[in-house]
């Protein structure tokens, strides 16, 4: 397998009359401390390849050099001794004739307490997952940056409509007082890409929050803000790809640094590939080295001198941001060996953070081969912690919307959460009844507001970590045009002309504000429901359109109702006499009241009845 060899090493030979000039050193900076004490700096700059490295600093040490076909990069290890103390060191560039051509400096930063113990996000958490460009402009100054190339433009539903990071500094308080406890941002990494940039998946600089979005220093306030009122940041990583417009693209480091360059095709997408014992060679290569898009090259992350790079900038943004967790883009995209080494040294790096995968499969049976503690037939283990859970979001668009029948409606949900034993640990998955990819669920629902209750109800009260995307709360939809675009739409109230805003209720409708009012009530009750954090799970199975299931622990017990059904119904409680007293008391944790439980319970229609027995 060629791809598996590291490009070309060569040896050193140096000249002394080319140019010298060192344009790029990356990552920017780096910590004392780490658990891995080895650090890859790549160094870019015109014939850089034919100079050597020196640094005098106690502690730190080059441990190798790593030339590759391009002689405008060297790639430094760095071994970082326990005895090195935090400070600014040079690195001097020799020629043969041992006389400096070139040097910079470089921040050896301390570590902030605790730093490699941080907790990453959990099942008492609720996350509001944000597309940065569409929520709110904070900073209109960044609207349009000089010589970046895709301009601010509002009216084009792929265009760049100006939100940015200080307007989710701004709206902190909002989330907080919804009951949200994390934060999941789409990606906010440069994108200088022509077009289509605002959705921040074509990075174009690993290291540098896109100047349209704000600065690094903004995302890193975002956090420590966030922080103080008691919510986490998720950073949205994409490791698969980068943008056709990223600055290495003119200028790679290697033959293999990316797949297919020349005759390059787009990915078939089928995930099963991988597993399938039927899989030929040309659908699963056509699968793992085809590009998601023309315009998002496909990193050969088999390249171990990439393969160090991305697993550096992913600890970088951790220590340098204060992250609680990281969603892994186009998880199984990226070589598996590859996403096995990269979860493996996050969590080493942080045994309590939390990542979540997105494998967008409606199979649990993909799913659960990329979780950390699956035992596979072909002996593939990695450390992931979690997945996005796709096939229960499918279940549940199935279960409310389908006509009942033996195999249909309801039964959906029921069936798969019976498929849990197939991940080594389902309470660790994100569950989400939709997200920036997909028909927003008041739209999936056909705008039926007593089944999006049902459906907010049920991802609050199901096992693993709940996930909404922004304006889920005030019922946004998009309705007759299901294109990226639309679904990503502003949420009202961001920009300062909006006619409606969502922060000051100004022109919310009645219908709007109610929900609100629901969804704010439920995940504040959340908050301190340990049964829904890490309680067990026991459900019965549907009886006419209407879904029971308990979640508890040893110091609570919550029942939950839903009936999807046009009519009240009737609800035989001595079912489920194994978690139930007879004459137990019970309160309605939206409306508070006390209410008896005897043999039966009515529901009312499309109402979701939460339950807490006492
Ligand atoms: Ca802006």
């Amino acid at each position: 397998m060629k791809k598996n060899l590291i490009c070309l090493i060569f040896l050193i030979s140096p000249v002394t009359f080319a140019k010298h000039t060192i344009e790029r050193v990356e990552p920017p900076f780096w910590w004392k401390g780490m658990n891995n004490t080895e650090l890859q700096m790549m160094v870019y700059g015109e014939s850089v390849a034919e100079l050597i490295p020196e640094i005098e600093y106690d502690g730190i040490a080059v441990k190798r050099m790593v030339l590759v076909e391009n002689r405008n990069y060297l790639f430094i290890y760095l071994d970082i001794g326990s005895d090195a103390t935090p400070g600014e060191f040079t690195v001097q560039f020799k020629n043969n004739e041992d006389r400096m051509i070139d040097s910079i400096d470089y921040r050896l930063l301390p570590r902030k307490k605790d730093a490699a113990l941080r907790k990453g996000y959990d099942n008492s958490d609720v996350v509001y997952l944000i597309t940065p460009d569409r929520f709110a402009n904070g900073d209109t100054r960044n609207d349009d940056i000089e010589g970046m190339k895709d301009k601010v433009n509002r009216g084009d539903k792929w265009g760049r409509h100006g939100g940015d990071i200080r307007g989710i500094i701004n709206s902190l308080d909002y989330i907080a007082d919804l009951g949200f406890t994390a934060i999941w941002l789409n990606p906010v990494l440069e994108n200088n890409q022509p077009k289509a940039s605002y959705h921040g998946y074509s990075t174009t600089d690993f290291f540098k929050v896109d100047p349209r979005f704000g600065t690094n220093s903004q995302y890193r306030e975002l956090s420590g803000k966030a922080r103080d009122k008691g919510i986490k940041i998720i950073m949205d990583m994409i490791m698969n790809h980068c943008g056709s417009e990223h600055w290495w693209m003119d200028d790679l480091p290697c033959d293999d640094w990316i797949n297919n360059p020349d005759d390059f095709f787009i990915t078939n997408h089928r995930r099963t590939t991988l597993r399938d014992p039927y899989a030929s060679n040309y659908d699963r290569r056509h699968f793992i080295d085809g590009w998601f898009v023309p315009t998002m090259p496909d990193l050969n992350q088999k390249n171990p001198l990439l393969a160090d790079y991305l697993i550096q900038n992913a600890l970088w943004w951790i220590e340098y941001l204060n992250l609680a967790g990281i969603r892994m883009d186009t998880y199984s995209y990226s070589d598996m060996y590859f996403m096995k080494d990269w979860t493996c040294a996050v969590m080493n790096e942080y045994p309590d953070f939390n990542i979540c995968g997105e494998e967008w499969s409606l199979n649990p049976a993909v799913l659960a081969y990329w979780q950390k503690g699956k035992e596979n037939p072909d002996g593939y283990t990695s450390c992931l912690p979690g997945l996005l859970d796709f096939p229960l979001q499918n279940a549940l668009k199935n279960a409310l919307t389908e006509q009942k029948s033996w195999n249909a409606g309801m039964i959906n949900l029921y069936e798969m959460l019976s498929n849990d034993f197939l991940y080594a640990d389902p309470f660790k998955h994100v569950i989400f009844p939709d997200n920036h990819d997909m028909s927003r669920i008041f739209t999936q629902l056909n705008e039926d507001i007593g089944l999006f209750k049902l459906a907010i109800t049920f991802f609050a009260t199901m096992r693993g970590t709940p996930q909404f995307y922004y304006g889920t709360e005030i019922l946004m939809s998009n309705t007759g045009d299901n294109s990226h675009g639309n679904i990503r739409s502003d949420f009202p109230g961001g920009w300062e002309d909006d006619e409606v805003n969502a922060f000051t209720n100004q022109g919310l409708t009645k219908a709007q504000r109610e929900i609100r009012r629901f969804i704010k009530k439920l995940l504040n009750w959340r908050k301190t429901a340990t049964a829904i954090h890490g309680g067990k799970l026991i459900h019965f199975v549907p009886v006419n359109g209407v879904y029971t299931y308990f979640r508890f622990n040893d110091e609570m017990k919550v029942m939950v109702i839903l009936n999807k059904t046009a009519n009240r119904q009737n609800v035989d409680l001595t079912r489920f006499s194994e978690l139930l007293v007879k004459g137990a008391t019970a309160k309605n944790i939206i409306t508070g009241r006390e209410i008896t439980l005897n043999n039966n319970l009515t529901v009312d229609s499309k109402q979701p009845l939460i339950l807490e027995i006492e």
